[in-house]
């Protein structure tokens, strides 16, 4: 959004699951989609009496996040309460970092070259999740998402218009899928963005009264309900009213954001540290052994597919849009080295299907495209391609027929089903011959240029076997053939 008199100014909160196998303080199972109430012991359902006991590699993979935005790691980690009551927090409160958390500052950069820092991310545990059945018997709770570790990541208000927070939050989002520390599986609630947004007098030093909207769940949301506040706090300045400091709710259906609650400080949650959790130290050797452990970022896979494969940028971008395609297509490039062969099949064939699936089946083929065609068959066609065993239709085809069916073999079903190239060497001898003879005046023009005539007639010989005859051979045969006649 543009406007002349004012500057937008925007933070982010944002939560993210981290993807250990349990939770952060017991040992129940870290997994969404559980029957209701099933993942739950005395522990994260806040039982008096009960104690927490930290999950190291909750720990270790916060690390491992701040370490990818260069942030700095706190050698001492204090655990907070905030406390609060509401429904889906049985405890009352929430364990959560306040003073000291684990990562501060680092950021990241966008394509513009801005650089959007970091505040911190710091280590708590979530609520459970409330279900709404108002018309029949009121509100539910289920306690299976109660204490799972979230990363909490906040930025500074560098952002200022919703093109820039959406570029953040896709890069954000990326680098901790290609770290193996969260999922992000925003339709989920994996990763979760409130937003701070104030106006202010363009070229103002003081910052205006902020809003924060909640639980934002997709970019589009976070795009939608930036552009609608920016201009709702433009308005209500222009009309001289003043803006209230407060949570408010986006209702992504009616497009519109509504008041919720004035929003309180930190100073009203009365953070002081638990008590039944000891203070963290986390010393420089295990963090060098936290860094050896980052995998390959996607800036760093672009890199290698354009400088070591020879990809266009374009290609290799869209490659690693998503961290389970690029994990696909480097498993293909190990079975057969022809990485633009792979990346093209892959953007044609590949991700077209992939698109009209995931309307309806997300879940499995998101995270699998094995099912859709494994490495090994989808390689096996580009080579029987390439060594001109198959036409390009014929390959197609077979791209269609062994889709979905994990056990079909590429080669076996192009050779039951007849697909392979069948011309006999005998039968390309009669083809050269015949073309050689149909269309004698094009050899005059061979002294002249050879290359162009020998192609003329392999065309004609591919026309004449609908496709099936090795161009390759043809070639041979025909230089061959030429040259003898030439000769008499
Ligand atoms: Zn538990």
């Amino acid at each position: 959004m543009k406007n002349k008199k004012y500057d937008v100014v925007i933070g982010l909160e944002i939560h993210a699951e981290i993807n250990t196998n349990s939770k952060v303080f017991c040992g129940c199972k870290n997994s969404f989609g559980s029957e209701t109430n099933t993942n739950c012991c005395p522990i994260c359902v806040g039982m008096p009496g009960s104690l927490p006991v930290l999950n190291k590699k909750a720990v270790e993979y916060t690390i491992k996040a701040g370490l990818c935005f260069g942030s700095e790691i706190t050698n001492l980690a204090v655990f907070e309460r905030k406390n609060y009551f509401y429904p889906d927090l049985s405890k009352a409160y929430q364990i959560s970092q306040l003073v000291k958390p684990i990562c501060k500052n680092g950021g990241i950069e966008l394509a513009s070259g801005k650089f959007i820092r970091l505040n911190r991310i710091h280590l708590e545990e979530d609520a459970g999740k409330l279900i709404h059945k108002t018309k029949t018997i009121g509100s539910l709770v289920d306690y299976n998402r109660g204490g799972v570790p979230l990363m909490e990541i906040v930025t500074e208000p560098d952002l200022n218009n919703a093109e820039e927070t959406v570029e953040f939050l896709v890069n954000l989002r990326q680098t901790l899928v290609y770290a193996g520390v969260a999922n992000c599986k925003m339709e989920e609630g994996g990763m979760r963005c409130d937003v701070n947004l104030s106006v202010k007098e363009k070229g103002s030093s003081d910052l205006g009264t902020r809003t924060e909207m909640k639980n934002l769940n997709s970019f589009k949301m976070v795009r939608r309900a930036i552009e609608y506040e920016s201009k709702r706090q433009i308005e209500e300045l222009e009309a001289g009213c003043a803006i209230i400091q407060q949570t408010r709710k986006w209702d992504d259906n009616k497009g519109k954001s509504f008041s919720m609650r004035t929003k309180g400080d930190s100073n009203d949650y009365r953070y002081f540290p638990d008590p039944d959790l000891l203070t963290v130290e986390i010393d420089k050797h295990s963090i060098e052994e936290i860094k050896k452990t980052i995998p390959r970022l996607a800036k760093d896979r672009i890199k290698t597919y354009v400088e070591e494969f020879g990809l266009p940028e374009y290609d290799a971008v869209i490659l690693t849009n998503e961290k389970y395609i690029s994990d696909y297509f480097e498993e293909c490039v190990k079975i057969l080295n022809e990485p633009k062969d792979i990346s093209n099949w892959i953007m044609t064939h590949l991700l077209r299907i992939l698109k009209t699936q995931q309307n309806y089946n997300s879940e499995s083929l998101e995270t699998d495209l094995n099912k859709i065609i494994s490495p090994k068959n989808l390689t096996a066609i580009i080579k029987l391609l390439e060594n001109k065993k198959i036409t390009r239709v014929k390959a197609n085809e077979l791209f269609e027929i062994i889709c979905f069916s994990p056990n079909l073999k590429a080669e076996e079903v192009a050779k039951e089903k007849g697909m392979l190239n069948q011309f006999s060497d005998e039968q390309l001898q009669d083809a050269a011959n015949e073309v050689l003879k149909q269309y004698n005046t094009a050899l005059s023009d061979y002294e002249k240029t050879p290359e162009k005539v020998v192609k003329f007639y392999i065309g004609k010989i591919m026309a004449l076997s609908k496709g099936s005859a090795n161009p390759q051979k043809a070639e041979i045969l025909l230089d061959k053939k030429i040259k003898e006649i030439l000769k008499k």
